[in-house]
C-alpha cells in the first residue's frame, strides 16, 4: 500500500469535517444536487460506457466534451479509468481483476486496490484505440490541474455569490466544501461500491446470456438510482457493448436516458443496445413491449 495515497484519502475524508465550520444552505445543496447528477452522468456515458466499451460512436470534438465531463467527477484521467475498468471486464471475479471480493478481501476489493502501489498508472495498453488522440493523452496525464481548477472555479464563484447575493447564505469555502470534497466522496464511494457490493448481492436475471466466466456481479436497484444506472451491473457485465443498462422496463437508467437524447440531436451515433432474443425465458414482471427496442 502507498503511505502517500492513504494519506491523501485520510486527508480528504477528513476535510469533510469542516462542513460543520462553512454551514449548509439551500444554494448549496441545489449545487450539490445538479453536481451529484451531472458528475453521475460523466462517469456512466461518458468514462464507462463511451470510453470504457465504446457503446456508441461521436465525434472528436465531443469526445474531448466526454473526456471533461467524465474528467469533473476526480476519478482520473479517462484513458486510466478505461484501462482500469476493461482490465476488470477481462478478468472479471477472476486472478487478474483490480478490485474482485471474491479474489481479495472486501476492503482490497471496495477501496484497497486504489491505494496500492501501481494503481495510479495507466496502462496504455489497454486504451490503444485512444492513445493516439494527443487531447486525451494530455488531459489524462494532466487531469489534476483541471481538478485544480475546477475547485478555483467553485470557489470564485461561491465568492461572487456572496458578494452580491449574501442573503443566500454561500461562499467560497461553502461551495468547495459541499461540492469539491463531499460531493467528491459520494461518488467515489458510489463507484467503489459498483465493484465491491455489485459483485457481491443483487439479481442475475439474465444469467443464461453470461458472456464473461466467473462474473458474479448482481443487479442492486437503490445503487442503480444514485449512479445513473450502474447499479444494473449485471445486466451490465451480460451485455458489457451495450450503451442501455436498465434493460426491463422497470429498470430505470438515467444514463440511457441521456444516450437516448445525445442520439435524437445527431450528437453521438450508432448507439449498441443488448441483443435479446424475445423468446427467452423472462420474469413475469417484462412488459414485452420493451422488447422492442432492446
Ligand atoms: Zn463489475
Ligand atoms: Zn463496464
Amino acid at each position: 500500500m502507498k503511505k502517500k495515497l492513504l494519506l491523501r484519502l485520510i486527508i480528504t475524508h477528513l476535510l469533510a469535517l469542516f462542513v460543520f465550520k462553512v454551514g449548509v444552505s439551500a444554494t448549496a445543496l441545489y449545487f450539490f444536487v445538479f453536481f451529484f447528477v451531472v458528475r453521475s452522468l460523466g462517469l456512466t456515458v461518458s468514462y464507462h460506457r463511451y470510453f470504457s466499451h465504446r457503446s456508441f460512436k461521436t465525434s472528436r470534438f465531443f469526445q474531448l466534451i466526454l473526456a471533461l465531463w467524465g474528467g469533473l467527477s476526480a476519478q482520473r484521467g479517462p484513458l486510466w479509468w478505461a484501462a482500469k475498468h476493461r482490465t476488470h471486464h477481462r478478468y472479471s471475479d477472476k486472478d487478474g481483476d483490480p478490485h474482485s471480493p471474491h479474489q481479495d478481501s472486501f476492503w482490497k476489493a471496495h477501496i484497497g486496490w486504489a491505494l496500492s502501489a501501481d494503481s495510479m498508472k495507466t496502462d496504455y495498453s489497454m486504451v490503444k484505440d485512444f492513445k493516439k488522440y494527443p487531447e486525451l493523452m494530455f488531459f489524462n496525464k494532466y487531469h489534476d490541474l483541471f481538478m485544480l481548477s475546477f475547485a478555483g472555479a467553485l470557489y470564485l464563484f461561491g465568492e461572487v455569490i456572496n458578494h452580491y447575493r449574501p442573503e443566500l447564505g454561500t461562499s467560497g469555502a461553502q461551495l468547495l466544501v459541499w461540492i469539491y470534497i463531499i460531493n467528491t466522496l459520494a461518488h467515489v464511494h458510489l463507484t467503489f461500491c459498483v465493484n465491491s457490493i455489485g459483485h457481491l448481492f443483487g439479481k442475475k436475471p439474465f444469467s443464461e446470456h453470461a458472456c464473461e466466466d466467473e462474473d458474479k456481479s448482481g443487479n442492486i436497484a437503490w445503487l442503480a438510482l444514485l449512479t445513473a444506472g450502474e447499479g444494473w451491473h449485471h445486466n451490465h457485465h451480460t451485455f458489457p457493448y451495450s450503451a442501455k443498462i436498465g434493460i426491463r422496463w422497470f429498470e430505470f437508467d438515467l444514463g440511457h436516458v441521456v444516450i437516448c437524447v445525445l442520439e435524437s440531436l445527431g450528437i453521438i451515433w450508432n448507439v449498441k443496445r443488448p441483443k435479446l432474443k424475445v423468446d427467452v425465458e423472462l420474469p413475469q414482471t417484462m412488459a414485452l413491449s420493451s422488447l422492442e427496442d432492446i
